[in-house]
């Protein structure tokens, strides 16, 4: 092992000399290399350059060689695991990476748009969905995607545990909770700033608590809190929730949510845990906790090498067939481009994905 180790680096670096030597820069692609100039019989790496920096993706830990799925999706919410099914169906060999189960959809007290399932907790649904992906032939990896990059015979991704290879790709990560970014957020994370109602208001049982945002899972988190919590603010920055309207309903109804509209949190106030907050009307509200809905930011850092075309607010563009502008990299849900950001959506996404991937693979990637 520790020999093949040796050899795989001394001939990486004198590949580096000639690459360097040759004047190759921004994302040549210079993978894979190794195993046909060495007569290898297994892939045991891969190098990349990208803007004069050399990235080196290594072998799987234990040595095993590098395997070549039909497809693999990243993100196990309902635009993967939705992709998934389907491929399955299409017998393609898939391989899922998903960092969370079930995604965001698991946070969810209560799904009532769900068609089939009148109101169900949000990780029931999202254990259900991840049982059928199983059930189908799926193959899933629960960890972390550091990296994807495209290669001559499709892509190779690196994961916590190792690398593996694909024809195709589905791109379904959805998006990492946005930040107020004021004073308190940080320093009393876990001390009364929360991002997930579901996962931490039974800690704020009988006491008063506010939501920071206005839109629907902003208002659906308040309803959740206001059976545990003596008293619900919903924090907004504009005159009315964007909620929708069976949901502003509820609110209204609900006598233990106060809508303070027209704000921005100014500061987190506390000692050893939040006391309140500062609003920029120069208003102080006595609370125990914040949780911020302010929806998400979305999640394809690790695809930078890709190339993918990504608008304004760093969302993955995509068609009416989930196809990005790199051939063979699908992607779905939260992540995308899309006007609106369900689960139900992100499962039709995924499932357009699937098929068109489907087809792109058959044809032999083109
Ligand atoms: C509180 C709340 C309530 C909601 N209620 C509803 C509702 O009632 N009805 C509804 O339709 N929608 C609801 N939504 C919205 C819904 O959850 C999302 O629209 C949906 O989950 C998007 O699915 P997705 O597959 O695109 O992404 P997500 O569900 O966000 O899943 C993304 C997946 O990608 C994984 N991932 C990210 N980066 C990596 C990486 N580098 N490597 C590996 N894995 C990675 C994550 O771990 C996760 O598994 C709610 C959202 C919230 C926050």
């Amino acid at each position: 092992m520790e020999s093949t180790n040796a050899t795989t680096l001394s001939i990486f670096h004198s590949y580096l000399k000639i690459i360097k030597k040759n004047g190759l820069c921004v994302n040549c692609l210079i993978s894979p290399v190794l195993p046909k100039a060495h007569k290898q019989t297994r892939v045991i790496g891969y190098a990349f350059a990208e803007k004069n920096a050399f990235i080196w993706l290594p072998p799987n830990p234990k040595g095993e060689a590098i395997r070549m799925y039909d497809l693999i999706i990243v993100g196990a919410g309902p635009g993967g695991y939705t992709a998934g099914i389907y491929a399955a169906r299409f017998k393609l060999n898939t391989l899922l990476i998903g960092k969370v189960r079930g995604g965001e959809l698991s946070n969810a007290h209560l799904v009532e748009n769900w068609p089939g399932d009148e109101s169900i907790n949000g990780y029931d649904l999202m254990v259900r969905m991840y049982e059928h992906a199983k059930k189908t032939g799926v193959e899933i990896k629960e960890e972390t995607v550091t990296c994807i990059k495209k290669t001559p015979e499709g892509f190779v991704v690196e994961s916590e545990t190792g690398t593996q290879e694909a024809k195709a790709a589905i791109l379904a990560t959805g998006t990492e909770k946005r930040k107020l970014n004021v004073p308190g957020e940080k320093e009393f994370l876990g001390k009364g700033v929360s991002y997930c109602a579901s996962c931490d208001g039974a800690f704020f049982k009988d006491k008063v608590v506010s939501v920071v945002g206005g839109s629907d899972a902003a208002a659906t988190e308040a309803l959740l809190l206001a059976n545990i919590c003596k008293k619900v603010y919903i924090l907004y920055r504009k005159a009315e929730i964007r909620a929708e309207p069976i949901t502003k309903e509820r609110v209204a109804k609900t006598e233990n949510i106060e809508i303070i509209p027209n704000v921005n949190v100014k500061e987190i106030k506390g000692d050893k845990m939040v006391t309140g907050v500062l609003l920029d009307n120069g208003q102080e509200v006595e609370m125990s906790a914040v949780f911020i809905e302010i929806g998400g930011t979305p999640v394809s850092v690790f695809c930078k090498g890709l190339g993918l075309e990504l608008n304004d607010k760093g969302e993955i563009a995509v068609n009416e067939k989930s196809e990005t502008n790199v051939p063979g990299v699908y992607a779905a849900g939260d992540v995308t481009d899309g006007p609106y950001k369900q689960a139900i959506t992100a499962a039709a996404q995924g499932a357009k994905a699937a098929v068109f991937a489907f087809s792109y693979i058959k044809k032999g990637g083109k």
